[in-house]
């Protein structure tokens, strides 16, 4: 039979009513069948996260304090689901286990993944599908780190003889048996690890976005939704600062070529955002999304006849890695050489950073700018298209935006253009106007 493997974010399950929603959408389609929840999450802007509570429950438990009431709240958040819900379900018995538990300080880790545990026997219970404890089949290493062949092993014997599913996200535990929990958000990572151990068709990752946005929200008005993009292009979007998926999620993923849709439980009608290896589907318009970061400095290295010194640029970046820095951009002319790193990080390295250049290339001169943001366009539909690099410089020039950096690949995918911060939300402004209208 085809399957789905369907995750919801805390938004989507912050109450019974986002409940009754998620179930209309799971009931809608016989083929999704392995449902990952997260925790409760907020149900208005300034409510709190059930995981944050947890965190600060287990903290209180950890310099003594009486945790009655912070415990009895987080039972409230649950119990207004159970009853929201009309379930035949009590979590008194959970709560008194993990009450101990925390008294006992099990582990950070164990407190913050009650949240999903509990709100997947809620979901279970609610579906009328089979509970499974991720402890048991999701493993990290003793460095902490996932074992992901070994994960992926155990979650595909224990799910494939089962229809149909519910597996907390976001935890699993290490050899020794202690849980142990990703990092925040990574309940989105459990999807993508169920959806390759079940060889899913579709990993849909239901959240309370109507997809991954052409540029940040923040900046533009109501941007446009993405209808398709690549693997890749997330990848460069997300490392600019775009998120709408845990980082992690997408790697298990790709490699299977499993495709993830990103749905809004608040608008099911709406298609999404379907992330994919490859498709022959054209962007709607050349740029696939903008995406930037403010916070960078720039090291301007001068020297005469610098073309002609072998090994100059292999120096020059030696000095950046002794100083445990890494870089960005490195664009650069016959006799200069720029190198673009992150401004907090090397803030306290800086004069160690001048001091060793010096030694390693002897240059003429050099030149420190800060406070400079960077802005990647990125898309698919750049590669063999002309005019995208003059469409973006024509806008920024007509808006009076000044560049200070130019970088494009050969692949064609991104364009990087560097500004300064204040110019920052005006640029992307004039770009994403450029393209989508
Ligand atoms: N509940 C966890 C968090 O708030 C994990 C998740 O929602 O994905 O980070």
């Amino acid at each position: 039979m085809r399957n789905k493997v369907v995750k919801f974010g805390g938004s989507s399950l912050a109450s019974a009513e986002q409940f009754k929603k998620v179930g209309e959408i799971i009931r809608s389609d016989e083929t999704r069948r392995y449902v990952v929840p997260s925790a409760p999450g907020k149900r208005y802007s300034t409510d709190i996260k059930v995981t944050d509570m947890l965190y600060d429950c287990y903290r209180a438990a950890s310099e003594g304090e009486n945790i009655d009431k912070k415990m009895m709240r987080i039972q409230m958040r649950y119990q207004e689901i159970i009853e929201g819900l009309n379930l035949d379900l009590s979590l008194e018995e959970e709560f008194s286990v993990i009450t101990e538990n925390f008294k006992k300080q099990i582990g950070k880790d164990y407190a913050a993944s009650r949240g999903e545990y509990l709100n997947g026997i809620i979901m279970a219970n609610y579906l009328g599908y089979e509970f499974v404890d991720p402890a048991g089949y999701i493993f990290f290493g003793e460095d902490g780190i996932l074992d992901a062949e070994y994960t992926q092993k155990c979650l595909s014997e224990r799910l494939c003889g089962i229809e149909r599913a519910v597996i907390p996200g976001f935890y699993g535990s290490d050899k020794k048996g202690n849980v142990k929990t990703f990092s925040r958000g990574g309940s989105d990572v459990t999807g993508s690890l169920v959806a390759k151990a079940v060889s899913a068709d579709l990993y849909e990752n239901w959240t309370d976005v109507s997809g991954f946005l052409v540029t940040d929200p923040r900046i533009v008005d109501n941007p446009e939704v993405i209808s398709t993009i690549t693997y890749k292009e997330l990848r460069e979007l997300a490392y600019m600062g775009a998120t709408v998926l845990h980082e992690d999620a997408v790697f298990p993923l790709r490699k299977e070529g499993i495709p993830i849709n990103i749905r809004n439980t608040n608008r099911p009608l709406d298609k999404g955002t379907m992330i994919v290896e490859s498709t022959c589907n054209k962007p709607k318009y050349i740029i696939t999304g903008i995406a930037g970061k403010k916070g960078f400095a720039a090291i301007n290295i001068e020297k005469d006849m610098m073309n002609t010194e072998i090994g100059f640029g292999r120096r020059v970046m030696q000095v950046f890695e002794e100083n445990g820095l890494s870089f960005e951009h490195v664009p650069s002319g016959i006799d200069t050489m720029t190198v673009f790193v992150h401004q907090d990080e090397f803030a306290d390295k800086e004069q160690n950073v001048i001091a060793g250049l010096h030694r390693a290339v002897q240059p003429d001169h050099i030149d420190l700018e800060a406070d400079l943001a960077l802005i990647a366009v990125v898309g698919r539909g750049m590669r063999r298209n002309r005019g995208t690099a003059a469409t973006i410089f024509t806008a920024l020039a007509e808006n009076h935006i000044n560049i200070k950096m130019i970088d494009q690949g050969s692949s064609e995918l991104n364009i990087i253009i560097g500004v300064e911060n204040r110019d920052f939300e005006a640029a992307t402004r004039t770009i994403y106007d450029a393209f989508v209208k």
